[in-house]
């Protein structure tokens, strides 16, 4: 990755800084934004972090590798290896960033009490800040933490690819409804840039994980423009392969046939026809190359 830098490491997880997280600090400080929105964007950074990190060491709890966790514009990002298709597992990693910052909120609000003056504005932000992280991402918008927990949902009795359809619609819905609520009048002044960028990564990346399960479906999709099809019967095509193309073993099968054999009696060439089709083969059971 070479639009980001790493900064260190922390519980083993590479963590590192989009550019553009720079540029958008050098642009607040340029236009002068104010003391509260200063002390806002820096108290953020270490909050989405621990949103990030709660997902991240639920993730490694089930064996899942975490790759890193990137600080970019709209937050704080965990790249994962691939997450089983599991409704529990999946749930638990989504509700773990919403659910750390409730606790810092909860942990917080004392302080909003008990100081003054500075103090107390900062205590104030820092629960503020947590309250609307925890809530906004549990807006039902898939990928965010709000849609996964609706596909983990969705997909409890194991229809994983239909699961993702669905939370993927609602996506583009709560998309197209941000767009919407910027055009209203009266927005805060953090909200109106916000805002349309979250719905164009909801939107995009909705799309992407679901052309990715679709895939690992055996789906297979064309695009044209923004819009994606689902090629009809796609998971036939390898059974009428088989059915045409599978060789059929030799009646005699051996190496006096002039060619190598494997057990099963087809030819490595062979073998690997069918594996195209069919993935990865196991040992033939009790194959010892002997004819049969
Ligand atoms: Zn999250």
């Amino acid at each position: 990755m070479s639009d980001s830098f790493r900064i260190g490491r922390l519980f083993g997880i590479t963590i590192r800084v989009h550019y553009l997280v720079v540029v958008l600090l050098g642009l607040m400080l340029l236009l002068n934004l104010g003391r509260l929105a200063v002390v806002a964007y820096l108290l953020l950074c270490p909050i989405v972090l621990l949103h990030e990190l709660g997902h991240s060491l639920v993730a490694r709890r089930f064996g899942i590798e975490v790759i890193d966790i990137t600080f970019w514009p709209l937050g704080g990002m965990a790249r994962m290896r691939q997450i089983p298709e599991d409704s529990r597992i999946e749930g638990l990693i989504a509700i773990a960033g919403p659910a750390v910052n409730f606790a810092l909120a909860l942990l917080a609000a004392p302080f909003t009490l008990l100081t003054g003056g500075i103090l107390w504005e900062i205590a104030m932000t820092f629960v503020v800040i947590n309250l609307l992280m925890g809530g906004f991402n549990l807006i039902p918008a898939f990928p965010m933490d709000g849609g996964r927990l609706l596909r983990a949902w969705l997909g409890r009795r194991g229809d994983w690819l239909a699961a993702t359809e669905r939370a993927v619609r609602v996506g583009r819905t709560m998309a197209v409804g941000m767009f919407v609520v910027t055009l209203l009048p009266g927005q805060p002044f953090f909200l109106s840039p916000m805002l349309p960028l979250i719905a164009m990564f909801v939107w995009w990346t909705g799309r992407q994980e679901l052309l990715a399960v679709r895939l690992r479906h055996g789906q297979r999709t064309i695009n044209i423009g923004p819009f994606t099809f689902v090629v009809p019967d796609a998971e036939s095509e390898p059974r009428d392969v088989r059915a045409r193309d599978v060789p059929r073993p030799p009646a005699h099968p051996g190496p006096d046939r002039g060619r190598p054999t494997t057990p099963g009696g087809f030819s490595p060439e062979e073998l690997r026809r069918l594996e195209r089709f069919r993935g990865r083969l196991g040992q033939f059971p009790g194959g010892d190359g002997a004819p049969r």
